[in-house]
C-alpha cells in the first residue's frame, strides 16, 4: 500500500481491540467518517469511532461455531481523510481498496453514509452487490440535479457496475419501484413472513456469482433493534434475523463489506451501535471459515 496511505489518518481507537499489522491481515478496517450528503439527519460521521469504541468492549468468541476473533488477523488502517467533495471522497475510498485488495486483503468500510459503498465498488468490481437496507437508494437524483448521494447509490451501481440485490427493502418511492421491477429484492415482510423461502431466494442469487460484495445499511434493522440511524422505517428485521441471512450472503469469493449509517449522535444507550459490532464481528468470522482460513 502506497498512494492509498496518503488518504489514511490514525485513529486512536482501534477495531476489535486488538492490533494487527497491516501486512500479515487478512481484512483490513477502513473508517470513512462522512456524511455530506445526508438528507434527513447528519451525524454518521461519527460512526467509525463509535464502532470502534463498542468493538474494543465487545467479547470475540462466537459461543455458536466457536470462532475466535482474536485469532483472526484484522488490520485498522484508520480513517479516509474527508473532504467536502463527495467525487473526491469517493476517489479516496476506491484508490485505498483497490490497494488493499491489490495487497489480497478483504477491505471492510465503516461508514459514513452509504454513498461511500460505490468507491469501494468501483474498486473492487463484484459481480453482486447484495445491500442490506430499508430502502432501495435508487433515486436517479436527490436532491434534484444531485447524481451522487445516499439515496441514488445503488441506481449508480446497478447502471455502471454491477448486479445489486436488496434484502429486507420496505421504503420506496414510484420511481424507485420502477426501476427496481425486474431486478432482485427481497422485502422485509416477505423475509419475516416465509424465512425459509427467502434465504434460499438469497442463496441461489449468491450460488451463482463469482465475486460478492456486502453492503449493510444499518436502517435495515427494525428501529427497535437501531433506533442510531438517519432515515429510520418501522416493520424491519431483527438483528438475530440479519445474521441468519448473513449465512447465506458470505461466501469464500466475498471481496469486500461495509456497515454504513449508525448514526451515533442518535444511538442513546449504544443498542445500534452494539448490533452493528455483532454484525461485523459475525461476517467477518464467517467469511475467514468460508475461506478456510479458521
Ligand atoms: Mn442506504
Ligand atoms: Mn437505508
Amino acid at each position: 500500500m502506497n498512494k492509498a496511505r496518503l488518504y489514511l489518518v490514525e485513529n486512536p481507537y482501534c477495531f476489535s481491540g486488538v492490533r494487527h499489522g497491516y501486512e500479515d491481515s487478512w481484512f483490513s478496517v477502513i473508517g470513512v467518517p462522512f456524511d455530506n450528503t445526508t438528507s434527513f439527519r447528519p451525524g454518521s460521521r461519527f460512526g467509525p469511532a463509535s464502532i470502534r469504541l463498542f468493538s474494543a468492549e465487545a467479547e470475540m468468541l462466537s459461543l455458536e461455531d466457536c470462532i475466535d476473533l482474536e485469532k483472526i488477523p484484522i488490520s485498522d488502517m484508520g480513517d479516509v481523510a474527508v473532504t467536502f467533495s463527495v467525487e473526491e471522497v469517493l476517489k479516496r475510498v476506491e484508490t485505498v481498496c483497490r490497494e488493499v485488495r491489490e495487497d489480497s486483503k478483504i477491505p471492510v468500510l465503516l461508514g459514513g453514509e452509504h454513498t461511500i459503498t460505490l468507491g469501494a465498488a468501483r474498486a473492487l468490481r463484484p459481480e453482486l452487490l447484495v445491500c442490506f437496507d430499508a430502502h432501495f437508494d435508487y433515486r436517479d437524483e436527490y436532491p434534484q440535479g444531485v447524481k451522487t448521494s445516499h439515496a441514488t447509490v445503488m441506481r449508480r451501481i446497478s447502471e455502471d457496475l454491477c448486479r445489486v440485490v436488496h434484502v429486507g427493502v420496505r421504503a420506496t418511492c414510484r420511481e424507485e419501484v420502477e426501476y427496481a421491477h425486474g431486478r432482485d429484492f427481497i422485502t422485509s415482510r416477505s423475509i419475516l413472513r416465509n424465512f425459509s423461502e427467502a434465504s434460499s431466494t438469497l442463496r441461489s442469487l449468491v450460488e451463482k456469482a463469482g465475486s460478492i460484495y456486502i453492503s449493510i445499511d444499518l436502517d435495515v434493522l427494525d428501529p427497535a433493534y437501531a433506533p442510531g440511524v438517519g432515515n429510520p422505517e418501522a416493520c424491519g428485521i431483527s438483528t438475530s434475523i440479519l445474521l441468519d441471512l448473513l449465512e447465506h450472503s458470505v461466501t469464500d469469493r466475498l471481496v469486500g463489506m461495509d456497515l454504513v449509517e449508525l448514526n451515533p449522535v442518535l444511538d442513546y444507550g449504544g443498542s445500534s451501535a452494539a448490533a452493528a459490532v455483532r454484525i461485523l464481528f459475525q461476517a467477518i468470522a464467517k467469511s475467514a471459515r468460508r475461506k478456510g482460513l479458521v
